[in-house]
């Protein structure tokens, strides 16, 4: 198939990505986040290639996790959502993974199941991002119950996540280092606050873990930078393939809802790629796609399964050519920026008909 869409994924970018990584915490362990199919850049494959410089995974759903054993990753996997019915908990002990308790649901059905052996857990706080974990005052009591359950391992840690640290300027990430500082002292289990900004630019909220997710795939978590900018390298270059070049006379429009009319006559590039790839349908017109080494720009709405660029009038692009949609020459977060998104949902958007490749 050659005109088909295809996401090519390079290993050695990851391998470099997480060493920039654990260089800026070189104090603390990685829990390196493969969750969402490892941001759309393949669970298994990049949970095989990070493995040697991870000291644990984290996913958020326990299939992924369980595909992570099936695949014979032995690493420590935690569920950094834990669990949500009782009956998962025997499983979640035969396959040796470790849950974020965040509410007393969860801690009521620990209490009350019969489990072969206890559980490794992390206790999550709520720091100030008031979406999962415990509040602070809760903390106490939760932690005395944990304990007190026969089904937890005796070393619980403390997990808490920061809802603004991509924001430099922005003072909850402050309040939120100090609230868990606070909420932890003096507890012997390890804590874990940081994920890819806090890695990067909150080196106060370290602590013994570091958990970073989108920066290992070589993107920025700060939506004004690029990963090149932070030293990161991208890891997927999604592409496709000219399908037709079309003559288009001044004034005619092209696609749905004809949205682009040429301005003057040229030459029109449709590409094998769309919505149903994962190509946002929002992108606008001018939003840049890298072919034969220039920009050319997008012209007319996106479709299921192609897009339409402007090549200009004197192009000699052909049916074959490839183009890069982003990647290494067109850093994702540029296209995400246009379209009023972030490059996680970008790239965790490339759908299952889009084959990974690996370089
Ligand atoms: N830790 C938790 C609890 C998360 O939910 C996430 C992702 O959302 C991460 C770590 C990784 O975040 P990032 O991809 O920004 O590094």
């Amino acid at each position: 198939m050659t005109n088909a869409a295809k996401a090519v994924i390079d290993p050695e970018a990851m391998v470099h990505n997480i060493q920039v990584m654990r260089r800026q915490a070189p104090n603390s362990k990685v829990m390196t986040v493969v969750k969402s199919d490892g941001y759309g850049h393949g669970l298994v494959s990049v949970a095989t290639t990070l493995a040697p410089y991870s000291d644990a995974f984290g996913v958020a759903r326990i299939e992924e996790a369980l595909t992570l054993r099936q695949a014979g990753i032995r690493l420590p996997i935690v569920l950094l959502e834990g669990f949500y019915e009782a009956d998962e908990l025997p499983l979640l002990v035969e396959h040796q993974l470790t849950a974020t308790v965040h509410c007393h649901e969860q801690v009521t059905m620990l209490t009350n199941a019969a489990l072969s052996e206890p559980l490794p857990v992390w206790l999550k706080v709520d720091s100030g991002m008031h979406r999962l974990g415990f509040e602070p005052e809760q903390v106490p009591d939760a932690l005395s119950a944990l304990k007190a359950c026969d089904n937890v391992a005796p070393q619980i840690g403390f997990l808490s996540h920061f809802g603004c640290a991509d924001e430099m300027d922005n003072p909850i990430t402050q309040a939120q280092i100090d609230t868990f500082t606070q909420v932890t002292e003096g507890l012997p289990g390890e804590r874990s606050l940081a994920a890819s900004s806090g890695t990067l630019f909150w080196p106060q909220s370290h602590f013994d873990w570091v958990r970073p997710g989108i920066c290992l795939y070589g993107i920025s978590s700060r939506i004004e930078l690029t990963g090149e900018q932070l030293g990161l390298k991208p890891a997927m270059r999604l592409t496709s393939r000219v399908m037709a070049v079309r003559k288009l006379k001044a004034g005619e429009p092209v696609g749905y809802g004809a949205r682009w009319r040429s301005e003057r006559d040229t030459l029109i590039g449709v590409l094998a790629i769309g919505y149903g790839d994962g190509y946002p349908r929002l992108a606008p017109d001018g939003t840049p796609v890298w072919l034969n080494g220039r920009e050319v720009p997008l012209a007319g709405r996106v479709s299921m399964d192609m897009i339409t660029v402007d090549l200009g009038p004197d192009a000699t692009d052909s049916v074959g050519d490839e183009a890069v949609l982003w990647g290494p020459e067109l850093p994702v977060e540029r296209i995400a920026r246009l379209v009023d998104t972030i490059g996680y949902e970008l790239v965790c958007q490339v759908t299952g008909r889009v084959p990974r490749q690996y370089l």
